[in-house]
């Protein structure tokens, strides 16, 4: 009984009422969410799948691409893109495409399929402790808020917006406004928000309310959670009591739940939007501005320069890069500088643009009124070359250099070296600072060699990258390209092309495992696969959506399996009779044998020829006959 038990799937045995072995809750929770997510619906509800046979079939949102080769399983649950390898289940479908750790996709999941997740993850307890979800109180807010820019006071408020050309994205974008003083904290008694929650996102400061009289932008994290407001002051508002100036545009406070080192306003937007090229501007309005223009990887930092946490928080998602956009104003150019120092680590592409003058994104890509239709286009056409034009950040950060120093200047140059020297020592990976002092060398002219003996002359400790020089071809970037690529298969001969349908024949109908294995396969991932079947039938799982989730699970880690399944999987489909198929397979693959083994009597019997060896030629000649005689009976018979 036991044994039964232990071959049993933790599955199975809750189905059948066994005492489940206790279960780790984490991965009880992770089935959970995943038997009650459709991973159809979930793709579904990015890009439209177009049924073909058994399977459903997209351009792959992962890869440019003309004709389709992404490809889902219903059945298993499973897609693989037949054009740039990427596979998986609904967990890692939701990670690659919003860029999201496992943890916070399967929390995305959960949160949809209403699978409470308490005590799943470690180090919960003091949140749970911690009240109500904040970003769901500002939520709250931020729907108040929204509500009184429609209401009579909320005119002045519209007029700004709607001079902005602002106003199209007041529904989508959550735009409020703040009523006077008094109006929240009614609103915040009558509601039960947590006067902390409020205070913590510097809606209320002591006896004011921060933004009264302001349109409000709600900000939201990355998964469209409210974390806090920026606010910006109405035209001809009066000056504060004592007498100053309102600022123009105020933010909420760091908080527990808004770290603006992370968030970016906007980027929620344009990751639904599928964007994934994002450009960093300055500010809220040119970002919505943009968005609105059709420029959907529009996002702003609030308060910081871009930093290296935002670049981690994207860098899954920013596949095509990152564009950071820059005044040419000084300012601009300071922070460009600045925003290279941060970044050197970062994985991600980033590139740097400079806008003429003091010019805004908005100036760009907003219609003015009475202005011709032709005049936008052209105008949003420069920008949208602006960003294409982008410099490679380093090279950015070269041409600012070359702005204070004259390279052609002995001493000056030798300031450059030492500059380059600076940003190198930030620099975490030997690789990635080779790779870097390589391409240094190429801005300031110098060979590596020399580059490198200049920076060991000017640091105390050697640099372990300047020792050999730059090596050229060590490019991080290339290599995690070609660690990312799919597995090629080889292109298979007549043999391996037999067993590969021999795979084919069984992902269709399991049972016939045993008998495809009866002679083992010569090709080793098929080979294994096939023992992965076994494996799961021995189990009991014998339907063939139960058995090819099995194994694509149990192969998960090996690209070079998956990649021979997803093909026998299409095949499958092919596949009316399977048991037929198979036993014309097994015909083919005994030829192949025969022939092959022919080819080595034949060898041996020349051999033994040459050698003059005749007994042993006149027994392998009896081998070939016996042989042929067996394999072409017809031919023998006739
Ligand atoms: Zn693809």
């Amino acid at each position: 009984m036991t044994s039964v038990v232990a071959v049993l799937s933790l599955r199975r045995q809750r189905r059948l009422g066994l005492t489940p072995v206790p279960m780790d809750r984490f991965e009880d929770a992770k089935l959970r969410v995943k038997e009650a997510t459709d991973l159809v619906a979930l793709i579904e509800s990015y890009l439209p799948l177009k049924p073909r046979g058994r399977q459903l079939l997209a351009l792959c949102p992962f890869h440019a691409e003309k004709s389709p080769s992404f490809t889902v399983w219903p059945d298993s649950q499973h897609y693989y893109c037949f054009g740039c390898g990427k596979h998986g289940d609904v967990f890692t479908f939701l990670m690659e495409r919003e860029g999201l750790t496992f943890r916070e996709a399967m929390e995305q999941l959960a949160a949809r399929a209403q699978i409470p997740l308490e005590g799943v993850f470690t180090g919960d307890r003091d949140r749970e402790r911690r009240g109500p979800d904040p970003t769901q109180v500002l939520g709250e807010v931020a729907a108040f808020l929204q509500q009184q820019l429609h209401g009579a006071d909320g005119a002045p408020a519209r007029d700004y917006l709607d001079g902005r050309g602002l106003l199209a994205a007041a529904e989508s974008w959550q735009l409020g406004f703040h009523p006077a003083e008094g109006a929240l904290r009614a609103v915040a008694q009558q509601r039960r928000w947590p006067t902390a929650v409020l205070e913590a996102a510097g809606l209320l400061r002591g006896t004011r309310e921060a933004f009264a009289g302001r349109v409000m932008f709600p900000i939201e994290d990355e998964r469209g959670r409210v974390c806090g407001f920026g606010g910006r002051v109405l035209p001809g508002a009066p000056p504060r009591s004592d007498g100053t100036e309102q600022p123009k545009y105020i933010n909420s406070p760091e908080s527990p739940f808004f770290n603006k080192r992370q968030v970016l306003y906007g980027l929620h937007k344009c990751k639904q939007a599928g964007s994934r090229r994002i450009v960093v501007m300055e500010g809220y309005t040119d970002v919505i501005a943009c968005h609105l223009a059709g420029f959907t990887g529009a996002v702003a930092a609030l308060g910081t320069a871009f930093t290296r946490e935002h670049a981690r928080k994207v860098e899954r998602y920013a596949t095509d890069g990152v564009v950071l956009l820059f005044d040419g104003d000084r300012a601009g150019l300071q922070a460009a500088e600045r925003a290279m120092k941060e970044l050197v680590n970062s994985s991600v592409a980033v590139r740097i643009a400079m806008m003429s003058g003091a010019k805004d994104p908005a100036d760009y890509v907003v219609a003015q009124p009475q202005e011709e239709p032709d005049a936008v286009t052209e105008r949003r056409a420069r920008f949208a070359d602006l960003i294409d034009g982008a410099d490679e950040a380093l090279a950015a950060w070269f041409r600012l250099l070359r702005r204070r120093l004259d390279f052609t200047q002995a001493e000056q140059l030798e300031k450059a070296a030492r500059e380059c020297g600076a940003l190198l020592q930030t620099v975490d990976s030997d690789l990635r600072r080779r790779a870097l002092l390589a391409e240094m060398a190429r801005h300031l002219a110098v060979p590596p060699e020399t580059l490198a003996r200049t920076l060991r002359r000017h640091q105390p400790r050697p640099q372990p990258a300047a020792r050999d020089g730059g090596a050229p071809g060590t490019d991080p970037a290339t290599a995690a390209a070609t660690a990312a690529a799919p597995v090629p298969l080889p292109p298979p001969t007549p043999e391996s092309a037999a067993e590969r349908d021999v795979l084919a024949a069984v992902v269709q109908q399991p049972t016939l495992v045993a008998q495809a294995t009866a002679e083992p396969p010569r090709t080793p991932a098929v080979g294994e696969l096939l023992a992965m079947v076994a494996h799961a039938v021995a189990q009991g799982r014998t339907t063939r959506a139960d058995v090819v989730r099995h194994v694509f699970a149990a192969c998960a880690e090996r690209p070079d399996l998956t990649a021979v399944l997803a093909i026998a999987i299409a095949r499958a489909d092919e596949i009316p009779d399977p048991a037929a198929f198979l036993a014309h397979l097994q015909r083919d693959r005994q030829r192949f044998r025969a022939r092959d083994s022919a080819r080595l009597l034949r060898q041996q019997l020349q051999d033994a020829q040459a050698a003059g060896d005749q007994a042993t030629a006149d027994r392998l000649t009896r081998e070939l006959m016996e042989q042929l005689r067996q394999h072409r009976p017809r031919a023998a018979g006739g």
